[in-house]
């Protein structure tokens, strides 16, 4: 098996990919990765009504900022294509014709408002119309008009639907690679539409028969589709064909109360539930995305894969190479998963420090540009190597130490009341002389040459210290005030006290 895994990521672009339908790529991906197998996006975009432009680009975008790019999918032809199914129209006239002449399908003329009276008249009595078994008998199709009067009917012009002929009394045994066997009664079933009258396939034809043809081995995709997969697993029956393995993946739920996770939850607690942000092309509405939020994609690759899935050990930060090798689809869960934005949060946060001073210090250097900031790369490292453990996003840099690179213009008024006393200016001003004769200004030696001053004078380090901090730093944070002076060098540090002395 391991040389032929073929799965595929199979989204509508109906809109921006939601972080579910990302989680769903991924562990495909992860489940193809992991098989040597091939991972192909497939554009189900077969309902013309929900077409949005702009959707497909922001799947392929996100699916590559994730670092879980296809193999084979638009633009990438791995001899299965076209894989956009609206290239693919011509093809699936055939297959539902096929099902007529064996008596898996039918015509049927039922017009929507024939429909729409069955319904109501159901209603009215306290039950719902489906169409299948119990009443197809009774309605215009071609399962009680003669070959003529169907062939004349569509000669004539008139709308037709071809639907599925599901069996009666028969119990079905389904299976899942995740959920394990089901069985399904086939009388609750009802005939679904397979051809529209559009000349358009509909999802349950056009995907079974993309399936086959695109020789998928498993077919990975959200529990909304389970309620399908006796249809499906009906249809591969019907045409002979083998069918692939399911997997039906857990929903992703709201953080609190019950539900699946939506777009509202996100926007009312301020975390995206989209990858990239996405601006939305009629009504021009914003909505955030992980990637604009400063999230790194390993850090939103690796929480996703949590989302339904864990190794069953205490080991919880991954990167995308090992989690192709611990993921496992039997090891998926039944039950929806809870979304979680603090513990999103941690994982970047955790990601964050494990990515390299190198790459965030490249990364900082963007953030210094948007504030103006142009300094050398070795000063924005050694500012990133003392500040990166207090940071969650690389912006955090920003607020924690925009003071390494702009003496502060006005100073933490709290701080000031606590620390700046009478004496103060007098204390600066000796300390600076102290500094000025300081040849080496690194850290250690500053540091203990200022220490040993202090214990002479007999001063009382936070008499020292704390003004010192609110002078370079302009509140009472960040790291070793000697680390601070050393990285602003000998010169700063005291421009930074007379500055400090004059204005406080
Ligand atoms: N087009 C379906 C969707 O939008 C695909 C479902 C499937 O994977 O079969 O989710």
């Amino acid at each position: 098996m391991s040389h032929n895994v073929r799965v595929r990521f199979a989204p509508s672009p109906t809109g921006p990919l939601h972080i579910g339908g990302v989680r769903t790529a991924l562990y495909n991906y992860l489940f193809a990765k992991k098989h040597d197998g091939t991972f192909i996006l497939r554009i189900e975009d077969t309902d013309q009504n929900r077409y949005v432009p702009g959707a497909e680009n922001y799947i392929i975008e996100a699916l590559n900022w994730c670092g879980i790019p296809f193999d084979e999918g638009p633009g990438k032809d791995g001899g299965y294509g076209p894989y956009r199914q609206s290239e693919r129209k011509d093809k699936y006239f055939a297959f539902a014709k096929k099902l007529i002449d064996s008596g898996d399908a039918y015509y049927a003329f039922d017009t929507a408002e024939a429909l729409d009276n069955h319904r109501k008249e159901h209603e009215e009595k306290g039950k719902t119309f489906i169409y299948n078994w119990h009443n197809r008998n009774k309605l215009d199709n071609s399962l009680v008009l003669t070959a003529e009067e169907v062939e004349s009917r569509i000669a004539a012009g008139e709308d037709y639907v071809i639907r599925f002929k599901s069996p009666q009394d028969e119990t079905l045994d389904l299976y899942d690679l995740i959920r394990g066997d089901m069985e399904i009664d086939t009388n609750i079933l009802d005939d679904k539409v397979l051809y529209k009258a559009d000349g358009m396939p509909t999802y349950h034809l056009a995907n079974i028969v993309d399936d086959h043809l695109m020789e998928i081995t498993h077919v990975i995709r959200g529990e909304e589709w389970l309620p399908s997969l006796a249809l499906h697993v009906l249809l591969y029956r019907a045409f002979s064909w083998e069918a692939p393995k399911f997997a039906h993946l857990p929903l992703i739920m709201k953080p609190a109360g019950k539900g699946k996770l939506s777009k509202r939850d996100g926007e009312k607690m301020g975390f995206p539930v989209f990858p990239l942000l996405w601006k939305d092309p009629n009504t021009g509405g914003i909505s955030q995305g992980y990637r604009e939020d400063g999230y790194l994609p390993e850090a939103v690759v690796n929480m996703l894969a949590f989302l339904g899935w864990n190794p069953g050990t205490e080991k919880e930060i991954y990167t995308l190479d090992e989690l192709i090798t611990d993921f496992d689809l039997e090891k998926v869960h039944k039950a929806g998963a809870k979304f979680d934005p603090e513990k999103t949060k941690w994982f970047q946060q955790q990601h964050l420090q494990q990515s390299s001073d190198e790459e965030i210090t490249k990364e900082f250097t963007k953030v210094l540009h948007k504030h103006g900031v142009d300094e050398k790369q070795s000063y924005i490292h050694k500012v990133v190597t003392l500040l990166k453990e207090r940071a969650v996003f690389v912006e955090d840099l920003w607020q924690l130490g925009d003071y390494f690179f702009e003496r502060p213009t006005t100073y933490d008024e709290k701080a000031v009341k606590k620390a700046w006393k009478d004496e103060t200016p007098e204390i600066l001003t000796q300390l600076s002389g102290v500094i000025a004769k300081i040849d080496d200004f690194s850290a250690e030696n500053a540091s203990n040459t200022v220490k040993t001053w202090i214990q002479e004078q007999e001063l009382g380090f936070g008499k020292v210290m704390q003004p010192l901090r609110i002078a370079l730093v302009g509140s009472m944070q960040g790291p070793d005030v000697f680390e601070i002076a050393s990285t602003i060098g000998k010169e700063s540090t005291l421009e930074r006290l007379r500055f400090a002395i004059e204005k406080l």
